[in-house]
């Protein structure tokens, strides 16, 4: 049988029967078919609404709905249904680029083996040591480790050193808590050996779900082998990393196809090991050194963007939805409101690039920042529009990952958790961190919500916690 005429079967442990395309097909066909159709598509929001997520049918409906008061409701649901299980804490994090040597051919990313224009740069311990201190003295707990596929440069056993030369930082008040890391499908044991490595989540972007067009995008390399990338995440769940983060680049190939292909690969993790992804990232094209985004016709727009978010977090509604600093201050403002909950700051897509001087910094990014205020100004931006900027690190550090974690999300109860953590590693922030203004508005925004804490006895704990924080102790949580 070739892999046309296998049925879709979400529990296969084949990438091409459980991202089926014809069943991507024919979901693409129902969408357009019943796009029209008013009370289908009101049934399928009040389904949502619910907060037990939604099929990616159901989704592919939504997202093809272009009525004004239907759309109107699929994003006060988005944001009303993050409030709801997340409350108003955003998660706060940065991107640490190890190595930009690469032995793939992606066509989209300037990292590509091809690309002479790009300085190339892989940090050693030493300088691994200065942008983690650069990192810690602006703030941050929680990295996301980036680094290129090399098996001789930047092989396994670098990736770990990395690790644990970045959890034994101890400098001043700042210590990084969580390390999520971004690296190349890999082998069942080594994905074991991240886990033991004591790393946060497992990231992994599946760049496009058509398999014909990411062969095209991958021509060389072993990235080019599209059931090994896309069965990566299977391979991670049987080494033992339960929480995973998924993504896709938006403009690769047509939107429609890949949002679809996305949910689909969470249904498949979930049907097949009872977790879905703890993580949905929505990168988009964008401009890079030897990256043209004229030459990706499939590119999206802002309103097209802004739909993908607010769908996701209805059909998806326990995942944790991240956006970088390659969006606008004014993009990423807008999708805020529809969704997210994770957000980058102050972030470098250079390899060594918080160390070193803004104005010498090479030409080693992955792709150019829009977003280039400093975390401070982030912060502040956040605590304007009312959010909490949150640098909690607590459920993986007390063992709620996995379904443990899916399951206290689903009941609703994370919240109890995150409310009171985004206070008290705001403080944390405030304290040692922010500047004058920032301090000034973030301590307001904590007397305010601290009262809105509903469970007197965690209220009383948290105050007192923050009352331990103004007098130099650290590390608290729930
Ligand atoms: S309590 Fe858990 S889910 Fe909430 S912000 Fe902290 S680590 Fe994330």
């Amino acid at each position: 049988m070739n892999s046309e005429s296998r049925p879709y079967d979400a529990k296969s442990p084949r990438a091409v029967e459980f991202i089926h395309h014809g069943e991507i097909q024919d979901t693409l066909e129902y969408a357009r078919t019943h796009k029209d159709d008013e009370a289908l598509i009101g049934s399928v929001i009040d389904k949502a609404a619910a907060c037990n997520g939604l099929s990616h049918r159901e989704a592919a409906l939504l997202l093809e709905c272009d009525r004004p008061d239907l759309l109107d409701r699929i994003f006060r649901l988005a944001k009303a249904l993050k409030q709801r299980l997340y409350g108003n804490r955003i998660v706060m994090f940065a991107p640490l680029y190890l190595s930009n040597y690469c032995v793939n051919g992606c066509t989209y990313c300037p990292y590509h083996a091809k690309n002479r224009s790009i300085a190339r740069k892989k940090l050693s311990q030493e300088e691994i040591r200065r942008e983690v201190i650069a990192l810690q003295d602006m703030g941050h707990k929680r990295l996301a480790l980036e680094a290129g596929e090399h098996p001789t440069l930047n092989p396994l056993e670098y990736i770990l050193e990395s690790i644990r030369t970045i959890y034994g930082i101890r400098h001043k008040n700042g210590a990084i808590r969580r390390v999520n890391v971004n690296i190349a499908a890999t082998t069942v044991d080594n994905y074991r050996r991240l886990k033991e490595a004591g790393i946060g989540t497992y990231i992994l972007f599946q760049e496009t779900y058509h398999k014909e067009h990411y062969e095209h995008l991958h021509p060389t390399g072993p990235k080019s082998n599209y059931a090994w990338h896309t069965e990566a995440m299977d391979r991670a769940m049987q080494g033992g990393i339960d929480d995973v983060g998924m993504g896709v680049l938006f403009g690769l190939n047509t939107y429609r196809y890949d949002f679809v292909g996305l949910l689909m690969h969470a249904e498949h993790l979930e049907a097949t090991f009872g977790v879905g992804p703890h993580t949905i990232s929505v990168p988009r094209i964008c401009p890079a050194d030897d990256i043209d985004t004229a030459d990706f016709p499939n590119s999206i727009s802002d309103d097209i963007f802004a739909r993908i978010v607010a769908v996701i977090r209805l059909a998806v509604p326990y995942t944790g939805m991240i956006i970088s600093t390659r969006e606008s201050e004014a993009v990423r403002r807008r999708v805020l409101e529809l969704g997210i909950s994770q957000i980058s700051g102050g972030s470098r897509t250079s390899v060594g690039g918080y160390a070193e001087e803004e104005a010498v910094e090479e030409n080693s990014a992955q792709f150019d920042v829009s977003d280039r205020r400093t975390l401070d100004e982030v912060v502040g931006w956040l605590l304007d529009l009312g959010h909490i900027p949150s640098f909690c690190t607590a459920c993986y550090r007390e063992g709620r990952t996995g379904d443990r974690f899916m399951s206290l999300v689903k009941r609703g109860q994370i919240a109890n958790c995150c409310q009171p953590n985004a206070l008290m590693t705001l403080k944390e922030y405030l304290m040692d961190y922010a500047s004058p203004d920032t301090r000034a508005k973030g301590l307001r925004l904590i007397r305010k919500e601290i009262a809105r804490i509903p469970n007197p006895k965690v209220q009383a704990i948290a105050l007192r916690n923050l009352q331990e924080i103004a007098a130099g102790k650290r590390d608290f949580r729930f």
